[in-house]
């Protein structure tokens, strides 16, 4: 697609459900980055009961939750989304889960004796242990391909806050490997997973607007853009990446 025509459209999931710790941050940055360029921005939402379209947004948002609330939207997701998730998947739409959204992308999330389905859409399960909350400011490192730069590793930093302890399936890509913090249990040093354009992880922070070169990942993938996008004076951007590093001990 040609930057000066286009509009970049995102639906939320559960906007005011799953959205704890500023998921709405994460919104913001991928309107603003948009807007600073001349591309359009157009955001719609859609919550319990509502329909999904699979061809409706380049870019789906699910953002973190309470497990009262990812039992609120857990049933709904299967009954009224699932099937258009899983197609806007293959149509090579980007997907991006935050925490209780990632979450809810896999089998199950066990918790206190009953089990919450999932969407299904990577094969990932998620238990919610005794032990304590995974808490804290993480930092991970990712290869990550663009189709102008090639191959590079960066850094993602953010904080995440998750009872839950995900495992990925047999074969199943982390996003990337933590540097500093917890990731998806605690254990296997994993954070996150991709699935071609379907992304999970639990950095919170809110996650774009401390790593804003993956905000542009993210549009210029969704948009599929036959050229780079323009760059921006991100003076300020930078600083947050580098306060959001440090925090993490990086
Ligand atoms: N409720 C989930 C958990 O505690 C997810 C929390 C979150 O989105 N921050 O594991």
């Amino acid at each position: 697609m040609h930057e000066s025509t286009a509009t970049l459209r995102v639906c939320a999931l559960y906007p005011d459900l799953m959205n704890i710790y500023a998921d709405r941050g994460n919104l913001l940055m991928l309107e603003r980055r948009c807007r600073w360029r001349g591309l359009g921005f157009a955001l719609d939402g859609a919550g319990l009961g509502d329909a999904l379209d699979p061809g409706g947004a380049d870019l789906y948002y699910v953002g973190g939750g309470q497990d009262r609330d990812q039992e609120l939207c857990a049933g709904d997701l299967v009954e009224h989304k699932r099937e258009a998730l899983h197609a806007a998947a293959a149509r090579g739409a980007v997907v991006l889960a935050v925490c209780g959204g990632f979450q809810l992308l896999g089998h199950s999330y066990a918790l206190g004796g009953r089990t919450l389905p999932g969407a299904g859409l990577v094969d990932l399960r998620t238990v919610r242990a005794d032990g304590p909350r995974l808490i804290g400011n993480v930092a991970i490192e990712l290869a990550i391909e663009s189709r102008f730069d090639g191959v590079a590793n960066r850094v993602l930093a953010g904080f995440e806050n998750h009872g839950g302890r995900t495992h990925l399936g047999p074969g199943v890509k982390p996003l990337g490997r933590v540097l500093r913090g917890h990731g998806n249990n605690g254990a296997d040093g994993l954070e996150g997973v991709r699935a071609g354009n379907v992304i999970g992880t639990y950095l919170h922070g809110p996650l774009l607007p401390k790593n804003a070169w993956f905000a542009d990942w993210l549009i210029a993938t969704a948009l599929r853009l036959e050229r780079p996008l323009a760059p921006l004076d991100d003076a300020l951007e930078d600083l947050a990446h580098a306060d959001a590093r440090k925090a993490a001990g990086l």
